[in-house]
């Protein structure tokens, strides 16, 4: 699929839904969603976007992220749903893979900046955004630092960015505080289902 073409689909006539789940990086976006796709099961799927940036360690590639060179993310972009440069590397969510889930029925979601959140939104616009905010920015640090996956210049980019998301978060449809795991968990679950996520069942 091209990006006429996924320009033109009209994604909101599928039957899944699709959500973007957002949120400073250390704020816990990725253990969180699999949290939920473990309780849920596969009608709540995951999106694998592709990245530019190197792997970390453990980072499985086609499971964490297609890692790509620049060039071959060129290559992709007019089959990308939306994209981003986020703390200097370039991420994209294929648009394809979504498509397909969604016309299973899925709940699709899709975990990425806020700039391929209101991209998505201009696209889809019956898309939910959900927003996952740090107790604080002090706790966002620590995370980042006890993570130790990036050095003191990548810390101090990822916060600056931080501070900009939460602000641009203002726009988002829901926004949860992930100070406690379990409860933030069950909120995750609870904003995702009951919903109609492909059991064609109306909820409300
Ligand atoms: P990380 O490098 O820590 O995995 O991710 C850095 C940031 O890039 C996070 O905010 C993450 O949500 C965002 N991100 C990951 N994949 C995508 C994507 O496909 N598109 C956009 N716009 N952002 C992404």
């Amino acid at each position: 699929m091209n990006s006429e073409k996924a320009g033109k689909l009209d994604w909101n006539s599928l039957p899944g839904r699709l959500v973007v789940l957002s949120g400073a990086s250390g704020a816990g976006k990725s253990t969180l969603i699999d949290r939920v796709i473990e309780r849920v099961g596969p009608k709540v799927r995951r999106s694998i976007s592709a990245t530019t940036r190197a792997p970390r360690e453990g980072e499985v590639p086609g499971r964490d992220y297609f890692f790509v060179s620049p060039q071959e993310f060129e290559a992709l972009r007019d089959d990308l749903l939306e994209s981003a440069e986020v703390h200097g590397a370039t991420y994209g969510t294929p648009a394809e893979p979504v498509r397909k889930a969604l016309a299973e029925g899925a709940c699709v979601v899709l975990v990425i900046d806020v700039q391929g959140g209101f991209q998505v939104r201009s696209k889809v616009p019956n898309a939910l955004l959900v927003f996952v905010q740090a107790p604080s920015l002090e706790v966002l640090e620590q995370r980042l630092r006890a993570r130790g996956a990036d050095d003191d210049a990548t810390i101090a980019r990822r916060l600056t960015n931080a501070r900009y998301e939460i602000e641009a978060a203002r726009g988002y449809d829901v926004q949860l505080v992930n100070d406690d795991l379990e409860s933030c968990v069950d909120a995750l679950a609870a904003t995702l289902a009951p919903d109609p996520c492909g059991d064609g069942i109306d909820h409300d």
